[in-house]
Parts: C-alpha cells; sequence; structure tokens
C-alpha cells in the first residue's frame, strides 16, 4: 500500500492560477465596464451642455439683433411714432426676416398694444393676441422687472398656438441718453420648427435633434419652459454611446489573451505535472522495488508486513511467514555465472508469483533469500501452499544456453502469534529455514 503524502499538487496550482486569472479577468472586466459607463455619461453630459449652449448662443444672437435695433432712433420713430410701413418693409420687419431667418419682428406700443407685427409667410395668421396669451406678456412683465439695474431684455420661450417660438424682447432706449423709452417694446422671435431644428442640428452637430411634447427619461431631452416656469414642449436629441463601440473591440482583445493565457498555463503545468509524476514514480519505484525481481524490496516488505501486523492485531484472524532460500546458489553462480544467478532469482519470482495469491506480501529480504505473508491462512494450510511452491521450483528448471538448471528452496514457516513481535516470527521462520537447510535443504520446516 502506497503512503499518501499531502504536497501542494500542481493541480491545485493550476486552480490556483486559473482562480487567480479569472478573478483577474472580473477585474478587468468591471474596470472597463466602469470606464466605458463613466465615457457614456460624460459624452451625455457633454450633449446636454451643448445643446445648452446652442440655445444661448442663439439667445444671444436675437439679443443682439433687437439691441441694434431698439435703442436706433430712427427705427423707433418709424415703427412707433410715425409707423412707416415703406420704411418698416425696407429696414425693420420684413427686412429682419430676410436676412435673419426671423418668423416675426414686433413693435409694441403704450397700453401694450401692436404697433407693427411682420410675420414670416410660413406662419401665416400669427396673431399679436396668441403671442401675447402665448407667454409674450409674461416676458414684458419680468422685462419691467430687470429695467431699473438692466437693458431690460429678456428672452425665453412662448408657445403661440400650437407652436413653440424661441423670443427677445426689450424696451426701445434713446439713442444718445441711452434711457428707456417707457411702455415700448420690440420683439424678435423665431419658431421652433423642423427647418430650425435641422439647422440647429446640424450647425451645432446635435445629432437626432427634435422638438417633442413629451420625453422619456431625463439626460437626453431638455424642457422647455416659458416665462412663467410652465413645460410648453421639449428638445430630444441622440447621444452615440461610446461604449457600444468600444466595448466589443475591447472585449475582442482582453477575451482571446486570457484564454490563451489560462490555456497556456494549464497546458505547461500539466506537462510538469506529468513528468514529476512519472519521476516520482521512478522514485517511488527505485525505493520500493527490488530492481531485478521488481518485487517488493527488504524495506518495502518490512512496511507492509508492519502494517498487516496492525490489521491482524485489530481484526484477529491466522497468518503465516515463510522464509525461502535457494538451495546452494553461490554453486549456481559459480558454475554458470552471476548472470545465470540473476536469471534463477527471476525465474523463482515467476514461479512463487504464479503460485501466491495476490493478497498474499511477496519480497526479496536481499541475496537468494525471500519472504511471503500468507493472509487468512492458517499454519496448515500455509504449510500446504509453500510446500506446493517448493515443489514447482524443483519441477521447473531454468534452461538457458543449452543448459538445464534445477533450483530448490528451502522454506521456513512460523504461525503469527498475537503475542509477539513480527521481528521475532521472522527470527523464527529463520530458524525453520535453517533447520531445513540442516535437514538436507529442498523442503518446508515449520518453527516448533
Ligand atoms: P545455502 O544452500 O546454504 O543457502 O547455500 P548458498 O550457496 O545459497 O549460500 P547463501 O544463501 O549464503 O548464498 C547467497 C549467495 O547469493 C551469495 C551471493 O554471491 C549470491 N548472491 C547474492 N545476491 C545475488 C544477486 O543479486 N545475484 C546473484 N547472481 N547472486 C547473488
Ligand atoms: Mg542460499
Amino acid at each position: 500500500m502506497r503512503e499518501n503524502k499531502k504536497f501542494v499538487t500542481t493541480e491545485s496550482v493550476i486552480a490556483l492560477i486559473s482562480g487567480l486569472y479569472v478573478a483577474t479577468g472580473f477585474a478587468v472586466v468591471f474596470s472597463i465596464l466602469f470606464l466605458l459607463t463613466s465615457l457614456d455619461r460624460a459624452a451625455k453630459l457633454d450633449r446636454a451642455n451643448r445643446v445648452d449652449m446652442a440655445l444661448n448662443l442663439e439667445t444671444r444672437y436675437l439679443k443682439a439683433i433687437l439691441l441694434e435695433y431698439s435703442g436706433w432712433d430712427e427705427a423707433y420713430e418709424n415703427l412707433i411714432v410715425n409707423l412707416d410701413e415703406t420704411w418698416i418693409e425696407g429696414n425693420s420687419g420684413q427686412y429682419l426676416i430676410d436676412q435673419h431667418g426671423f418668423d416675426f419682428t414686433l413693435a409694441i406700443k403704450a397700453n401694450r398694444q401692436v404697433a407693427n407685427l411682420s410675420i414670416n409667410d410660413e406662419v401665416k395668421g400669427l396673431k399679436f393676441e396668441t403671442l401675447m396669451s402665448g407667454g409674450l406678456e409674461d416676458l414684458i412683465e419680468e422685462s419691467l422687472k430687470v429695467q431699473e439695474g438692466d437693458e431690460g431684455m429678456v428672452a425665453g420661450y412662448i408657445l403661440a398656438g400650437t407652436d413653440i417660438y424661441l423670443v427677445a424682447l426689450g424696451p426701445f432706449k434713446n439713442e444718445k441718453t441711452k434711457k428707456i423709452r417707457p411702455d415700448s417694446y420690440l420683439s424678435l422671435g423665431r419658431r421652433l420648427d423642423a427647418e430650425y431644428i435641422g439647422e440647429l442640428e446640424s450647425s451645432y452637430e446635435l445629432l437626432g435633434l427634435r422638438l417633442a411634447s413629451q420625453t422619456k427619461g431625463t439626460m437626453n431631452s431638455k424642457v422647455l419652459l416659458d416665462a412663467s416656469n410652465r413645460s410648453i414642449g421639449y428638445l430630444t436629441w441622440f447621444v452615440e454611446q461610446p461604449s457600444r463601440l468600444i466595448a466589443p473591440k475591447v472585449i475582442g482583445i482582453v477575451t482571446p489573451f486570457f484564454c490563451l493565457a489560462i490555456f497556456l498555463t494549464r497546458y505547461f503545468l500539466k506537462l510538469d505535472y506529468a513528468d514529476r509524476i512519472a519521476f516520482e514514480e521512478r522514485l517511488y519505484k527505485e525505493a520500493t522495488c527490488d530492481p531485478l525481481t521488481n518485487i517488493s524490496n527488504r524495506r518495502q516488505f518490512m512496511t507492509l508486513c508492519q502494517q498487516e501486523m496492525a490489521v491482524h492485531r485489530r481484526n484477529g484472524g491466522t497468518l503465516a511467514v515463510a522464509l525461502f532460500d535457494i538451495d546452494h546458489f553461490k554453486t549456481i553462480n559459480d558454475t554458470y555465472g552471476h548472470a545465470m544467478g540473476d536469471k534463477a532469482l527471476v525465474h523463482l519470482v515467476q514461479v512463487c508469483s504464479s503460485e501466491l495469491r495476490e493478497s498474499d506480501i511477496f519480497g526479496r529480504l536481499g541475496g537468494d533469500e525471500f519472504a511471503v505473508i500468507l493472509r487468512e491462512t492458517p499454519l496448515e494450510e500455509a504449510v500446504n501452499v509453500v510446500d506446493r511452491v517448493r515443489a514447482k521450483i524443483e519441477a521447473c528448471p531454468i534452461k538457458s544456453n543449452h543448459n538445464v538448471i534445477t533450483i530448490t528452496v528451502s522454506i521456513g514457516v512460523a504461525p503469527m502469534n498475537d503475542s509477539i513481535t513480527f521481528d521475532s516470527i521472522l527470527e523464527m521462520a529463520d530458524v525453520a529455514l535453517y533447520k531445513a537447510k540442516k535437514n538436507g535443504r529442498n523442503q518446508v520446516f515449520v518453527s516448533a
């Protein structure tokens, strides 16, 4: 029975390294996912900021034109005081609509009455009242609040009918004194229609920018509020997720790398493991086997016997030990040579092995001396078995180089006795063997 020492096995090292690879793989994947999620979030935020920036720039543009016209005395004269249609056509109303793509220009006089409303052909039917009730009135109120310390210029979104307009409004001012002319306003507006949204989409690279009446989620949309903070619509847009582009490539690179690393590690460790196992087997064999006859050597035989004795003491039963010694072996060596002597030893082992049971423990104690432990065998039966072996050895001569050499063995047998040690039984068997030799050899002698 082979003794099993517990060492760190290559298999456990393989399992550990594979586990570490998998853990590292997870760590890498989670880090990449975290990085990609951060990139996606940054991309979304960036796009939302870009939409805000675009709307701010558009509002500033409206305000810049508004500032120019509201601070121009000639415009005030012709739009509010005299209402010169020809001047308006060529210098303000339609002119501004054509030049800047506005959808309306509106001059408001005292008591919030309309002085002039010029509209783009595309928004036909747009009425002053619709603009006022849609939020322009609120913008005027807001303008009044900021007139003291500021230009009084305001901007925002209004819902006129079903259309949303980006509108700027501010009071007329005296060109020289820069003082606000009370109760007179100029307003410019641009409808957020498909054409305008398309312009914003391409000018500011806002992919998929659309006007919507409602939206899902919060990141890819912006709510449009009027001056009273009422929601009047949404702008939505599309954000490409960098993770969708990067993730498959990263997974495509990382996965084969990890698989290859795991495969190579396992392959080389297994190779090493196989070598080590083979080497251990060889060392074990060298330490426990007799190299000539391939049966247990003295040390292994003794180890096995000690184990068997322990089992026997625990479980009881019968057991016998027999010692074999070739008769006049020196003569065979001397007559036919040492090689023939070796052959005789191998031959003896073959004959014995064929006669003994698998369960019997058979070993070479040294030189031409062999021993066997016959398990679960009463003394009488043990004597019969070994005598049969003896007779077989005698009946099977060695045939080699035209020589037919008959060998015989003397055998000493001792039964197991509960009260004695294994060394004592061996000694008893040895004494019996000595007596078998003395009695004339080629016989079995039982210990007294
Ligand atoms: P006896 O009948 O009294 O046993 O006489 P014997 O000649 O067999 O005497 P003994 O058992 O003492 O002799 C053992 C001899 O076996 C001595 C040694 O030269 C020889 N021998 C020991 N080991 C080997 C071996 O591995 N190969 C060979 N060929 N001879 C060995
Ligand atoms: Mg001998």
